[in-house]
């Protein structure tokens, strides 16, 4: 069966390279009826920190990425990563090194120099003093050859490679053997990676093979560069997945962008469900190139997510956002009035952030703060009157029917009684029940405040 696994350094935010990166392990295990693990690779003591866990496990859960089966910390597995480089020097694959770190250093300066991979010269020492000594590996004649489900066939002349070390002086072991180990102990078929590891998809193949293990399938995902083309940096605004959290982005319209990104898929349909993006997840669909992330088509999509979601999980999306516009908790009553208002929000906003904006009509609080150019036509000729005309008229009627379309013919019918264009009336009602917020058509607003709001709010201007 299939395994797939994220396996982040947890030394900052999920980013969003990484989200994608975990995206398209995701889909494809789930395409493929096997199973997606989380390794948390916490080997690096003195940058990893329990926050930045604890944040790329609240981003994954926030994107709905849950882990098949234990999260496995890497550096609980020290034991294991020990027992491999054991074997690699038994089997004579790897070898005892003694060198200085100091000495080291000189030596890989002079290899530069001389255009060669490193070796040390410990290579071929046979005998055993008591000094400390780093595990190293013996990077082996010819040629490494992988196929890659993105890359294409890669081959890389070995002597290229420096002899890496696999365990140090101090008995801790390096990303390059410890990434072998797990995930062989984790049984995963599929690295679905950045393809800044491809070359060390090389080091790694070279050490399977020593090992006498079989090589999981590779597949290197392009990095995500921003909208110029460049490599993704704090310059371009938005990196960790909280953000786009914060941005107003829904879960569901952060994953459809983000495995869209850099996947072709027919083109056609860019909204696609999350059955409809594991059902059509390709490894082969995977283009080579970078992608370039695109924040118009990130808010079409994300938009289209509003409009396929129904009303009510909209709302609870909505609400950490229209508290913010509230500031402080929203009312049952103002919830009611715009969870009634979700079909007419939908289409105006393509964020959450657009959708809170788009109902600060509903939430305002009487009296409304209406002051300069909105206050305008309310201090027209005749406005006062008129307004009181039009109270007097909706409070007649404050029993029928309060639905937008007979609210819209009443409006009508009021405007054309006493021979007024539509704007004579509307533009001060308008301002008199939303105070200039963005709204809808005015019998919509009307409609969605209920009598009981709109005659206060028309009261409030009157007054
Ligand atoms: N921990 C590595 C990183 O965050 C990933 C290693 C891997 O996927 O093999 O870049």
């Amino acid at each position: 069966p299939v395994v797939t696994r994220f396996a982040p350094s947890p030394t900052g935010y999920l980013h969003i390279g990484g989200a994608r990166t975990a995206l398209f392990n995701w889909y494809f295990a789930k395409k493929m009826g096997g199973q997606f693990k989380l390794r948390i690779e916490d080997t690096d003591k003195a940058r990893s920190t329990d926050d930045a866990t604890a944040a790329i496990l609240k981003g994954m859960d926030w994107l709905g990425l849950h882990a098949d089966g234990e999260i496995v910390y890497q550096s609980k597995n020290v034991d294991a990563h020990v027992a491999a480089a054991n074997a690699l020097l038994e089997s004579g694959a790897a070898y005892r090194c003694y060198q200085t770190p100091e000495q080291v250093e000189d030596l890989k300066a002079q290899a530069r120099e001389n255009n060669r991979a490193f070796r040390s010269p410990c290579r071929e020492r046979t005998d055993q003093p008591d000094l400390p000594f780093a595990v190293r590996f013996r990077v082996p004649e010819g040629v490494t050859t992988i196929k890659d489900h993105v890359q294409g066939e890669v081959t890389w002349q070995n002597d290229s490679f420096d002899d890496l070390v696999l365990l140090r002086a101090d008995g801790t072991p390096t990303y390059m053997l410890a990434v072998v180990v797990d995930d062989r102990d984790m049984d995963v078929t599929h690295v679905i990676r950045g393809d800044d590891h491809l070359i060390n998809a090389g080091r790694q193949t070279q050490l399977y093979q020593a090992l006498g293990w079989d090589v999981p399938e590779w597949a290197h995902v392009p990095l995500i560069h921003g909208p110029d083309g460049k490599k993704l940096s704090k310059r371009h605004g938005a990196l960790g997945v909280d953000a786009y959290a914060n941005l107003g982005y829904l879960p569901s319209g952060l994953r459809n962008y983000l495995v869209k990104l850099g996947w072709s898929y027919g083109d056609t349909e860019i909204f696609l469900d999350d059955a409809e993006l594991t059902q059509a997840f390709s490894l082969q669909g995977i283009t080579a190139s970078a992608a370039r992330l695109d924040f118009d088509k990130m808010d079409y999509i994300n938009a289209q997510h509003m409009t396929h979601m129904s009303d009510a999980a909209l709302m609870e999306h909505a609400l950490p956002f229209l508290e913010t516009v509230n500031a402080g908790p929203i009312a049952p009553i103002v919830q009611d009035r715009i969870l009634r208002g979700m079909p007419t929000l939908k289409p105006r906003s393509k964020t959450l952030i657009e959708l809170a904006d788009q109902a600060r009509y509903l939430m305002d609080i009487r009296p409304l703060d209406i002051s300069g150019k909105t206050a305008k036509p309310l201090k027209r000729d005749g406005v006062i009157e008129l307004l009181s005309a039009l109270t007097l008229a909706l409070k007649s009627r404050k029993d029928a029917p309060w639905t937008a379309e007979a609210l819209d013919t009443e409006l009508k019918d009021f405007a054309e009684q006493r021979e007024l264009g539509f704007g004579r009336i509307g533009q001060p009602v308008r301002a008199a029940l939303t105070g200039g917020s963005p709204s809808p058509d005015l019998s919509v607003v009307l409609a969605l405040l209920g009598p009981d709001e709109t005659l206060g709010r028309l009261d409030d201007a009157i007054a």
